[in-house]
């Protein structure tokens, strides 16, 4: 598959995890592509080594999502880098698992600024490069629909919030011929979110196939959103959650 042949994508907190599946799947596909991340120099470079020895192309940038100057930056050093962009994923994120009355503000602050204002940020800064075709791909959660597990208010606040920044800024730049759509992801197997961890059984537990999906299943949906087959799907919430949310 090349259908990202000559496209160019940014991927936030691309250095592990969800980000680093989506890096290495846009660029199988064909995409140039930027990451950013916040620690983990080495990791970042690492992906940026696999994607060139496959013959794609890549770039990491140091850039702290919750900053908003420095997600703009990325933004604009990605453009300059390769002449433009075509595809912005928000995959950057925090979760800090606590109960709602002990989480203080500044973790509150954490949450919000990384899940939610940087993607505003992000988005704001990729809009002014974005041409037809172009694509905002969020990564959300299934929590940001429905939650049957504690100490996740904050964190569902902000993927709540991605859900209808989603579906609110899809009918703005639908004239434009952009799209902008939602992934929901479920438990993922992560350095983050472990499937051998002590919080697995409780995840596995809500999905109807009893299992954690791995970071390709979520690439793989973010692959096709990206791609020219999926240019009449825009303000969804597609998810991808092994039927937690069923
Ligand atoms: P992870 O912690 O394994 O990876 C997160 C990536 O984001 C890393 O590359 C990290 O360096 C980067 N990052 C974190 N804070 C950053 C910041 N301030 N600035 C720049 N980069 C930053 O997490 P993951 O499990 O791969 O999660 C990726 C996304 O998927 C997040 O938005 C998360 O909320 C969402 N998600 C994950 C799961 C899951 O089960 N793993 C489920 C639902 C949603």
């Amino acid at each position: 598959m090349a259908n990202l042949n000559n496209k160019t994508a940014l991927v936030t907190g691309g250095s592990r995890g969800i980000g680093a599946a989506i890096a290495r799947r846009l660029a199988a596909d064909g995409a140039r592509v930027a990451i950013t991340y916040i620690r983990g120099a080495d990791a970042a470079a690492r992906v940026v080594k696999e994607i060139e020895s496959a013959g794609g192309e890549a770039i990491a940038i140091h850039a702290d999502a919750a900053d908003a100057k420095a997600v703009t930056a990325a933004v604009e050093q990605t453009a300059s880098t390769f002449g433009g962009l075509d595809i912005l994923v928000n995959n950057a994120g925090i979760l800090i698992p606590k109960p709602f009355e002990e989480t203080t503000l500044e973790e509150m602050d954490l949450v919000i600024h990384t899940n939610l204002r940087g993607v505003l940020a992000a988005t704001q800064a990729a809009l002014r490069h974005l041409k037809a075709g172009g694509r905002i791909i969020t990564i959300g959660s299934c929590v940001g629909e429905r939650n049957m597990m504690p100490v996740l208010a904050t964190y569902a606040a902000t993927k709540g919030a991605v859900k209808m920044f989603t579906q609110s800024l899809s009918r703005e730049v639908a004239p434009r011929g952009i799209t902008v759509n939602n992934i929901q992801p479920g438990p993922i197997d992560t350095d983050n979110n472990p499937a051998a961890g002590d919080w697995a059984p409780p995840q596995i537990a809500i999905t109807a196939l009893k299992r954690f999906g791995h970071v390709n299943d979520v690439a793989a949906m973010v692959a096709f959103v990206a791609g020219p087959e999926a240019s009449y799907i825009t303000g969804a919430s597609l998810t991808v959650d092994g039927g937690a949310n069923a």
